[in-house]
């Protein structure tokens, strides 16, 4: 396991006997052990500066209190820009739209896409007693519509029927036009990933978020991908009007990082974390348990 970021700040800075500010020396001692935590933990190296800017702008000069070490100071103030970079308070997802509000799920194959459908449509059926129904739009894998079926008789909650031979726009449209007839309050739109970002696929996904204008455009991605969610991130934030992100598996043994980039890269907030492989296991995000991770 790596030692954590508050018993290697410890050992450099809890060296200093005497009180009072904490210099730039200090600092810059303190910050190369952030830096290396933050790598550790899988942030993106663009991200890790500016954070690490802003970790300096706070410390150098700060007074250390009687009754912390400055190493605990340091971890504290490493802990507050953590949270307010990851965001500070839990976003809902908003359905606060004239019904029927589409929900697009968008992301790379594998990240947890339908699985992340079906735990949200249920979440909203069950604990906003919404009126949901679910469409698949991946027309490329051909099991995708019929897995979605399944798991939305699992859940009680409908799925558009299948027809064969639409591409995933006729699917959209008619998903809205479904919803709008039968009087559904939210239609999830579960959309085709592949295995990485390509022009095929972001050209796709502006064409249904086009189609269906939806209300929530939302990015799921898995919390083990570190680094690369910066570049998945940054690839829909600019194609698409990415609204939130959903973040997967952050039962693994991830440590966060990627939490943290695609937060500071698209500025998007993480609407909801995926805890486990049933369907309950959705959560609110809760950025200082994602702190606490980074910090080890
Ligand atoms: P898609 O290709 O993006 O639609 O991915 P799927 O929804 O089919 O999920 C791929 C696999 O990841 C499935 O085995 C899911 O059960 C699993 N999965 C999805 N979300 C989570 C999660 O939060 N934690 C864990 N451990 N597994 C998940």
């Amino acid at each position: 396991m790596f030692e954590s970021l508050q018993e290697r700040l410890s050992g450099i800075l809890d060296a200093l006997t005497r009180r009072g500010a904490l210099s730039d020396a200090d600092v810059q001692a303190a910050l190369r052990e952030v830096r290396r935590a933050l790598l550790e933990a899988d942030v993106a190296l663009e991200v890790v500066r500016g954070f690490t800017d802003k970790v300096r702008e706070r410390a150098v000069g700060a007074e250390v209190v009687k009754s912390v070490t400055p190493g605990q100071m340091v971890v504290k103030i490493v802990h507050d820009v953590l949270v307010e970079t990851l965001g500070s308070d839990a976003e809902a997802i908003d359905l606060n739209a004239p019904p029927p509000v589409a929900i697009m799920m968008v992301g790379l194959q594998g990240s947890g896409k339908t699985t992340t459908t079906a735990k949200i449509a249920k979440r909203l059926a069950e604990r906003s007693k919404r009126k949901v129904l679910m469409a698949s739009l991946d027309t490329r894998r051909p099991a995708a519509q019929e897995q979605l079926r399944v798991l939305g008789e699992q859940i009680s909650v409908d799925t558009l029927p299948i027809v064969a031979g639409q591409t995933p726009v006729q699917i959209a449209h008619r998903a809205m036009q479904a919803a709008r007839l039968g009087g559904y309050d939210v239609v999830m739109l579960d959309t085709a990933g592949r295995q990485f970002v390509d022009e095929a696929l972001m050209a796709e996904m502006a064409e249904i978020e086009a189609a269906a204008r939806p209300h929530e455009v939302l990015l799921v991605a898995d919390a083990l991908t570190g680094q690369d969610a910066v570049n998945l991130a940054r690839a829909f934030d600019e194609r698409l009007s990415l609204t939130g992100i959903v973040l997967t598996r952050l039962d693994g043994d991830g440590r966060g990082g990627a939490a943290l980039s695609m937060r500071a890269v698209t500025g998007k907030p993480i609407k909801l974390v995926g805890t486990g492989e049933k369907l309950d296991q959705l959560e609110e995000f809760h950025p200082g348990r994602i702190a606490g991770r980074i910090l080890g």
